[in-house]
């Protein structure tokens, strides 16, 4: 299910392609070249819901409060998933109220059962579950970060408590691309430095034809990648800041996706509801037919 790194031309030419004009052709085609069957649905879980005011989010944002979360997501196929995100910690995020211990074990059945299991960058929030997981040796085989993300996991992660040590880090599948990379029929990474060294994107596209654009932290908000407002500077000093330029033209390039592709930041649970209740997405994870 794990094909090499799609080399397009020499270095410069690959770098070039990153968010021109004609990457989404190159990402679609990226999509095709794995044999086997596309995806057939996208599940998404949260273990935790709270409210966060849209202003802490997006740069001249209201006060407004709005449902935000750490969700993770299954991308499922006929047979086995892949799972992108792998939540917040139980015990790290211990003081919110609304933690579903049921919704966080069922989370981490997933992330066992597993194919693959990617990361869209390694802030605690989205990479806790691959680094304290209760099954953690069974999903080290299959946990697949790139090195940007080891990298900041070995040297300076945002909590202490997900430090990686070398012998610990050797356990972990770890990759480097530039700037996509397939990793199943109709899965494709999208390197997105910026918002963390390590951020990625992970393209979608069913069985059906619908295609999603997983997007991380890229925005926090819809409404960033609307408006084209990035996270106020205050919100990211605590991670120690983003490369705004990488994030400005990551913000464009998903705007001007075709309306048709979907586009879901990890953190805005209304939006995630919306698509549920659409059936974009699907509430929950299906763990038969492993
Ligand atoms: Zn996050």
């Amino acid at each position: 299910m794990v094909a090499g790194s799609l080399c397009l031309g020499g270095q410069a030419a690959a770098q070039d392609a990153a968010y021109s004009p004609t990457f989404l052709a190159t990402v679609r085609r990226a999509a095709e070249v794995i044999p086997g069957e596309h995806p057939v649905s996208v599940g998404v879980l949260t273990p935790d819901v709270f409210t966060i005011s849209i202003a802490f989010m997006v740069e001249g944002g209201s006060s407004e409060r709005v449902p935000a979360g750490h969700p993770a997501f299954q991308i499922r196929f006929p047979r086995g998933w892949i799972m992108v995100d792998a939540s917040i910690d139980r015990e790290i995020a211990k003081n919110d109220t609304s933690f579903s211990d049921e919704r966080y074990r069922r989370i981490h059945e997933a992330l066992r059962d597993a194919r693959l299991a990617v990361v869209t960058h390694e802030h605690q929030d989205h990479v806790a579950g691959l680094i304290r997981s209760p099954y953690l040796a069974e999903v080290q085989r299959h946990a697949l970060l790139t090195r940007a993300q080891m990298r900041v996991l070995l040297d300076k992660p945002n909590d202490p408590r997900i430090k990686l040590d070398s012998a610990t880090a050797a356990r972990y599948l770890v990759v480097d691309y530039d700037p996509i990379m397939p990793i199943a029929r109709g899965v494709v990474l999208i390197r997105a430095p910026g918002h963390t060294p390590g951020s990625q994107m992970v393209y979608v596209r069913l069985a059906s034809g619908r295609e999603l654009v997983l997007a991380g932290d890229v925005a926090w908000h819809i409404s960033g990648i609307q408006t084209q407002r990035q996270k106020p500077e205050e919100s990211t000093k605590s991670f120690g800041g983003e490369d705004r330029a990488a994030i400005g033209q990551q913000l464009r390039w998903l705007k001007e996706l075709p309306p048709e592709i979907t586009v879901v930041p990890a953190h805005d649970q209304m939006l995630i509801d919306q698509l549920v209740a659409r059936k974009v997405l699907r509430r929950g994870f299906d763990l038969e037919a492993k």
